[in-house]
């Protein structure tokens, strides 16, 4: 799940973003996932790591196979940046076609008792080897808890799953989700002081520290705007959402509410919100403190 703000954004299906990075598009658009997850081919040799399997739309296979040809290369084995259903929702296919390939991630009992088969359990600091390419595993949660991005130490570049997009903002989901962490996990790949990014969704990112450091202030003044909106009385989510986003069609207010009830969750927990009742964050109505 990623940001709504990426409607009608098109990429190719398969592309050539660097000599050891093959992307290969997921076919599954939304307004949730944008163009669609991206899946990355990772390495110079003749097998190599295939990051992410999209969400499980047949047309994935074909262009997959498109993107196998040109890397001129196999799948050696498949590393997860986490559990969410666009990300995970290939496996099955994949091991179908492919046999049983190794399934790499950071283990979580709910959502992976969703994808079928066995998980090789990696972590912060796991290593995944391939000619040409060696991916170092940093734990990064707040998205989702699992999260996993993927350093390439032969570019110094970042696979980020989807704490940073291409285009647009991640959603912090706001029951599962973790805005704290999330923010802490931005910090941490800015010390990584990474090249470029390549996103699960949306476009290559050729400035990867300048981009965590746009994700990061954007945080920092959604909280503003956020505690700005609440000075003007207490309220419910749905209508300090409509204080906030002006300038967002109604249409996208319910994932709008999500980021708001997220950050109201962290201001809760440093005594700088709180409700007035005892409803959910979505349902509450929610004051200063
Ligand atoms: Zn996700």
């Amino acid at each position: 799940m990623s940001a709504p703000t990426m409607i009608g954004l098109t990429l190719p299906d398969v592309d050539e973003w660097s000599p050891r990075v093959v992307v290969a598009l997921g076919q599954n658009p939304s307004i949730f996932t944008g163009p669609g997850t991206n899946t990355y081919l990772v390495g110079t040799g003749r097998e190599r790591i295939l990051v992410d399997t999209g969400q499980g739309v047949p047309a994935y296979l074909p262009v997959l196979e498109r993107a196998l040809e040109r890397a001129g290369c196999r799948i050696q084995e498949i590393a997860l940046t986490h559990g969410h259903p666009d990300h995970n929702g290939g496996v099955a296919a994949l091991r179908e076609r492919y046999g049983p390939l190794r399934v790499s991630k950071r283990p979580h009992a709910g959502f992976d008792a969703r994808a079928p088969g066995p998980i090789h359990p990696i972590d912060d600091g796991s290593v995944l080897e391939t000619e040409g390419a060696t991916l170092r595993a940093i734990h990064t949660p707040g998205h989702a808890e699992d999260h996993l991005c993927f350093v390439l130490e032969e570019e110094q570049s970042l696979f980020s799953g989807d704490n940073v997009l291409g285009v647009g903002t991640t959603v912090i989901p706001s029951e599962s989700g973790d805005l704290a962490d999330y923010m802490a996990s931005l910090e941490r790949l800015l010390a990584l002081d990474p090249a470029r990014i390549y996103p699960a969704h949306g476009p290559l990112i050729s400035d990867g520290a300048g981009k965590l450091r746009e994700y990061i202030a954007h945080r920092e003044e959604r909280e503003r705007q956020i505690l700005a909106a609440l000075a003007l009385g207490d309220a419910p989510i749905a209508a300090l959402v409509k204080r906030v986003y002006t300038d967002v069609p109604e249409v996208l207010h319910a994932a709008a509410a999500q980021s708001v009830a997220s950050h109201l969750r962290k201001l809760e927990r440093e005594g700088r919100a709180r409700r007035l009742d005892e409803k959910p964050p979505l349902q509450a109505v929610w004051s200063l403190r």
